[in-house]
């Protein structure tokens, strides 16, 4: 049972700062790690959520079950790549596959503006079903809310995903030890600018689409293959910089990565630098980053670069004990710095 005790929002961080919402605290940075950690956290305390995992795991009788859940806010609807309908499934599907779980069955809640046209729900429904269809999963159960005209934007979508695990790791944060390879996928950046490039209007000479992708596939091999994995993390919100220090902290570990191993397509950094952006925070929906034995590098580049979602995978870097918490990065000049979290808003309403 847990404790019946009053909500007392005195919480480490000074609320006070920021008496309203910004759209910063969605981020995936800084502030939105302080609202999670000093209203969320302390609202719902439990041993499950401060594992800070993209699921939960639940033991119900002697079964392992993820349970996940993600709301999808993407302005615009549709994207090169994708559209809010498919990235609403992949999203859910991903968190599940983090925590090693293959997914058993989605629901969705639509919340829709009233005017929205009948033609774009439909399509946006549809992408989903194909979407579900790719991952290999129902979506069983549903709800549609609408509101008034002008107090939503056209379509928000929430999933909830539940999965089951059938192995004996614990793949989560907590997991990551000293001397642990961590392995990226594939290039990064390319969700955020598929997504700003709309939004602006802006043409680039080469075609930048949207990486988003259902990951359970890839995931279910290395599992499969027996390697030692003790933590995966999507790369969404925040992108690789905001995972790796998330996972740092909560491993209480030092990781550091060469910048030299990171995958980022010459049209995606020229893009970046034109915007004003940095690929290690942009965000993607089909990338994500493995902390393995180390021992296991080779076997697990090996399954990666055996499936088209993990085709140019690297190991990017290690984990140590040295400076606990904390990331760095060895730039491509040879020079150290420390990589931190965004503390506002780079990339608004990306997913
Ligand atoms: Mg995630």
């Amino acid at each position: 049972m847990s404790e019946n005790k009053e909500f007392n929002p005195s919480c480490p961080i000074s609320i006070s700062d920021y008496p309203n919402v910004l759209l910063a605290h969605g981020s995936g940075g800084t502030l939105m790690n302080q609202l999670i950690d000093g209203v969320f956290k302390i609202a719902f305390k439990n041993k499950e959520l401060h594992k800070s995992h993209d699921a939960a795991v639940l033991n119900i009788d002697s079964s392992k079950i993820a349970i996940t859940t993600d709301s999808y806010v993407v302005d615009p609807l549709f994207f090169p790549g994708g559209d809010i309908g498919s990235m609403a499934i992949y999203g859910t599907i991903n968190d599940l596959a983090m925590s090693g779980a293959m997914p058993i069955a989605l629901s969705v809640g639509f919340i829709l503006e009233e005017g929205l046209e009948m033609e774009k729900l439909i399509k946006v429904v549809n992408s989903m079903q194909v979407a579900a269809n790719k991952a290999g999963v129902d979506i069983v159960t549903g709800d549609t809310k609408v509101v008034d005209r002008g107090k939503g934007d056209g379509i928000f979508i929430n999933t909830t995903g539940i999965g089951l695990i059938k192995h004996n790791m614990s793949i989560e944060p907590s997991s990551v030890v000293d001397g642990d390879a961590i392995i990226i996928s594939g290039d990064i950046g390319r969700h955020g600018i598929a997504i700003m490039a709309v939004r602006e209007g802006l043409e680039f000479s080469t075609f930048i689409e949207s990486d988003s992708a259902p990951l359970n596939g890839l995931v279910s091999k290395l599992i499969d293959s027996k390697i030692e994995i003790h933590c995966m993390r999507d790369l969404t919100r925040g992108g690789l910089a905001s995972a790796l220090v998330e996972i740092a902290k909560t491993s209480n570990s030092q990781i550091t990565i060469d910048e030299n191993n990171i995958p980022v397509r010459e049209d995606v950094r020229g893009a970046c630098e034109i915007l004003g952006f940095d690929p290690m925070y942009v965000a993607n929906e089909g990338r994500f980053i493995a902390f393995v034995k180390r021992d296991d590098v080779n076997k697990a580049l090996n399954i990666f670069h055996s499936d088209e979602l993990g085709k140019d995978a690297k190991c990017i870097g290690y984990v140590s004990a040295d400076k606990p918490g904390s990331v760095t990065m060895r730039s491509c000049i040879g020079t150290m710095r420390v990589v931190d979290m965004l503390s506002g808003e780079q990339l608004p309403r990306i997913c």
